[in-house]
């Protein structure tokens, strides 16, 4: 028969003892503290399993557990010598929620059950202290109406408030026992007006109402929330955990505290910890009274006056510090623990994995191999590679004040300050005078590329998270929000309005690109860090992973980024991305606009050399390591003149008049440029583009060769492709080039050229494309794009709601689709693999560098995935951590 109840130092050889799936997280570790023979108050716990029963069966808890329940109950009156509802000596309960994972606050806690009219008096007599005994009472009055009886907090509150009022004072332990009992006359009348009962008497009645309640708080409207934001599925259910009350505020020789046993910001290894003396858990929480610190040390090194329970309570510390070895030993992990004291009795209320900072996480991990505590590569799997973010990044001080604003999709990382301006030149301007920028725009395109490199941050009402101000700015690792749609810019009169807030231009904002925020003024920053623990994990996961990792990068500077963070290649050089600035996007856009070949030619002439000198410094900087470069793709709205402004310097330098220009605007305009004239379309219609690009690879190399460099080998992309004859025209253009160049050098060039797979077409033809491919790169951006038929730039304006309605988990475009976009990944690899044994597979899309994704690479194969600089280190940590969890799964 399932058991159903689980007492804390009595499990048996039940398997069921270390599943938190059964016992939740708080039952396991109660019972786990208890075995070890840790000072736990007795209780039981009623097993998620009955959580469900109660849902299943109309909110009715089986009899058994009734019956079972009872016995456990007499049990723990048998090891704390007092009854549960008894005139003499009563015995007190708490009735604490504990689902499988830690849901902070989501779920009700009553303390204090077992007081009563009779018992409180009990109480009083066998402790001798009526103010503790009757503000224990209150505290369960006001507890139970809020959770069991669902009577609104503030009808409690405003009673205690005006009370206080009235007698003139500010604090509630300025109220006495007689204070109490008068409060306690008007939070029964509460109770009264409110459910026309009494405050019930009957302590199994309290019990059971507790425990119900405990089941119901699974379902309650902020458990439900915290469980979408936190992927939790909703049929877990909760576990119930009923234990013996113990007190820290019976008078100088109680306390209560919570502790880590190592310091969860910086991963010293400290005691780390605060306690308050006669006092109760939630005090410490509530911050009333300032706690004091634990260990000597704290104090001494915050200055701290209080003095610590190491000085005050010498022999509990020591007792505590024995605890804290055990729990890591045990655990082998950083714990964080909550204790009170009673009497000078330690006891031991609960211990879990405790949060810590990016930093502490490493420097934890690491020391704890040092220890022996763990191999290595568990070290690699107890760090969450997305925050390494905040490592590489600025970051907001936590503890500054903020007043958000807006806000909007967390497109990259860190955070940043300064003026707002409304034009890349604002931008650039405010940057020549040494000031922070950020540049707010309703969308980026290309012409914004300067102001987006001076700026420090860059905020975007439209676009979503691989819009084009997405995509470059992580490239550049500058702090990104986009998509806020909140704020509406009025570029004529510079102001942007966002809610009641009126932003003008000057005026400073803050924008975090982890979390999405916007800010009024200047909230203080912090400085990214590296610590030689970081350079150790990450020489461990290189050690241990297959995939490889390159970066996305097209100037020598990301390049260099790139390259210090780790990258083992370049797995794609945007080519168009190399136009941005502005003496060259006018060359580019001489190039898009001119009529006929000759004109055409004439552009791409200019080009050529800053093509040229671009590869070269950046083959320089791979020093032989791979580099993917991608032929121009250009979405042709990215670079068509917009303004008047860019209408007239085009007109001026094609000698046009503006007029005929935008006749020419209008000719080319596109109803859906993301499915238009681009990628090897551009290629097919205008090969003479493509063999400038080419000619100008080679020639880089022919150059790096006379400098006696050590040579890269290209690895030459074909963007957009979807058939076979596409890629088969362009790799004899290719060809061809290189031979020319081969010939008028004289030299022998080494290169491949591959193509990205980034329409479901070329997915499933990729047993044919790939007999004119020699790697593929799956350019899952637009694949996936392609596959939902959901445009990436305006994505960003409903995605929201097809997460609100579970339609997606997450965000298509940041964490790969598996079953839909995954499948003609799938298909794709195969396929190509079935005409080419050893065909090079990789990943340039920004899934590239998201660790689900990264997982998803590693178990099917892939040989490398590809990110923007900063998400190398991330990508290299998900790689290791995808090898070791494929090879636990297959051991
Ligand atoms: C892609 O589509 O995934 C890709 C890498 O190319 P881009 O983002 O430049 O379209
Ligand atoms: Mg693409």
């Amino acid at each position: 028969m399932e058991k159903f109840i689980y007492r804390f130092n009595n499990q048996g050889s039940n398997s069921s003892l270390n599943s938190k799936e059964i016992l939740g997280g708080k039952g396991t570790s109660l019972a786990q503290m208890a075995k070890l023979g840790l000072p736990v108050p007795p209780g039981f716990t009623i097993s998620t399993r009955v959580c469900e029963y109660f849902y299943k069966n109309s909110k009715k808890i089986p009899k058994k557990v009734i019956q079972e329940s009872k016995k456990e109950i007499n049990i723990i009156e048998k090891i704390s010598k007092k009854k549960f509802g008894d005139l003499s000596n009563p015995l007190l309960v708490s009735v604490r929620s504990g689902s499988r994972v830690s849901m902070p606050g989501m779920m009700d806690t009553i303390l204090n059950l077992g007081l009563n009219d009779k018992t409180v008096i009990a109480l009083k007599n066998k402790t001798s202290n009526g103010r503790f005994a009757k503000d224990s009472y209150r505290r369960l009055i006001q507890m139970y109406a809020n959770v069991v009886l669902g009577i609104e907090a503030h009808f409690f509150e405003e009673l205690i408030e005006n009370y206080k009022l009235t007698k003139g004072v500010i604090q509630d332990t300025e109220l006495d026992e007689s204070d109490w009992d008068g409060l306690i006359k008007n939070f029964k009348e509460v109770v009264k007006e409110k459910t026309k009962r009494d405050f019930p008497q009957d302590v199994n009645e309290q019990l059971w109402g507790a425990i119900k309640a405990v089941f119901l708080s699974w379902n309650s409207k902020r458990a439900k929330i915290y469980r979408k934001i936190n992927y939790i599925p909703d049929d877990w259910g909760t576990a119930v955990n009923v234990q013996a009350m113990v007190f820290g505020n019976m008078g100088e020789n109680c306390a209560t505290g919570v502790a880590f046993t190592r310091n969860p910001s910086t991963g010293e290894k400290e005691f780390f910890g605060e306690y308050l003396v006669n006092a109760q858990g939630e005090d410490v929480v509530a911050g009333t009274r300032t706690p004091q610190y634990i260990s000597k040390n704290l104090r001494k090194k915050s200055n701290s006056k209080g003095l610590s329970m190491e000085e005050l309570m010498p022999k509990i510390f020591s007792q505590l510090k024995k605890i804290f070895n055990q729990l890591e030993k045990k655990y082998k992990d950083m714990q964080d623990i909550e204790f009170t004291v009673e009497n000078n009795k330690l006891w031991m209320l609960q211990t879990r994995s405790g949060k810590r900072t990016a930093k502490a996480a490493i420097k934890i991990a690491v020391d704890m191999v040092k220890e022996k505590l763990i191999s290595n590569k568990e070290a690699i799997l107890r760090v969450d590679p997305n925050v390494l973010d905040t490592l590489l990044h600025p970051t907001l001080d936590e503890d500054a004040e903020k007043i958000v604003i807006a806000s909007g999709l967390p497109a990259s990382p860190g955070a940043a300050s300064g003026k707002v301006a409304f034009s890349a030149d604002e931008a650039e301007r405010l940057k020549e005078q040494q000031q922070n920028t950020i540049l707010v725009r309703v969308e980026t395109s290309p012409e914004d590329i300067n102001g987006m490199h001076a700026a420090n941050g860059i905020l975007t009402a439209r676009g979503g998270m691989t819009s084009h101000a997405a995509v470059v700015a992580r490239g550049m690792g500058r702090p990104c929000v986009s998509g806020s749609n909140e704020i509406k810019i009025d570029y004529e009169n510079k102001f942007f309005k966002s809610n009641e807030h009126v932003i003008k231009e000057g005026d400073i904002i803050t924008i975090d690109g982890g979390s999405g925020k916007v800010m009024l003024g200047k909230v203080p920053t912090v400085k990214p860090d590296i610590s030689a623990e970081f350079s150790k994990l990450m020489g461990w996961a290189d050690k241990i992973r297959k995939l490889k990792v390159r970066a996305n990068s097209e100037t020598p500077s990301d390049t260099k980024i790139a390259r210090d963070f780790g990258a083992e290649g370049i797995g794609l050089c945007r080519t168009e991305h190399m136009f941005f600035e502005e003496k060259r996007i006018i060359s580019v856009r001489e190039m898009i606009l001119s009529k006929t070949l000759d004109d055409r030619k004439k552009a791409l002439a200019k080009l050529l050399p800053y093509q040229k000198n671009d590869f070269i410094e950046i083959f320089k900087i791979m020093n032989g390591l791979p580099v993917t470069v991608r032929l121009l793709d250009p979405p042709l709205h990215e670079f068509l003149p917009k303004t008047d402004k860019d209408i007239e310097d085009i007109s001026k330098v094609l000698n046009i008049s503006k007029q005929d220009i935008k006749s020419r605007i209008i000719e080319l305009h596109e109803q859906n440029p993301m499915l238009g004239h681009r990628g090897c379309r551009l290629g097919i219609s205008f090969p003479e583009i493509y063999q400038m690009q080419c000619q100008a690879i080679f020639e880089a190399l022919a150059a790096c060769k006379k400098k006696k460099l050590k040579l890269v080998i290209p690895e030459i992309m074909i963007p957009l492709v979807s058939t076979a004859a596409e890629i088969q025209i362009l790799r004899k253009l290719v060809e061809k080039t290189a031979e020319e160049i081969q010939h008028k050098e004289s030299i022998k060039i080494k290169y491949y050229v591959g193509t990205m797979i980034e329409l479901p077409r070329a997915a499933l033809r990729a047993k044919d494309i790939a007999k004119f491919a020699d790697f593929f790169s799956f350019g899952t951006n637009d694949l996936t794009q392609t596959t939902f038929g959901i445009s990436r730039d305006d994505a960003g304006k409903f995605l929201n709601d097809y997460v609100e309605n579970k339609i997606f988990n997450k965000d298509p475009f940041v964490s790969i689709d598996e079953r839909g976009v995954g499948e003609l990944i799938k298909i794709a690899a195969e396929r190509g693999r079935a005409q080419k044994k050893y065909l090079k597979l990789g990943i340039c899309g920004e899934h590239g560098g998201d660790p689900a994704s990264i997982e998803f690479c590693e178990n099917i194969k892939l040989n490398y995935v590809s990110c923007s600089p900063y998400r190398v280190p991330i990508a290299r940590l998900s790689a290791a951590q995808a090898f070791l969890k494929k090879n636990k799964k297959t051991n």
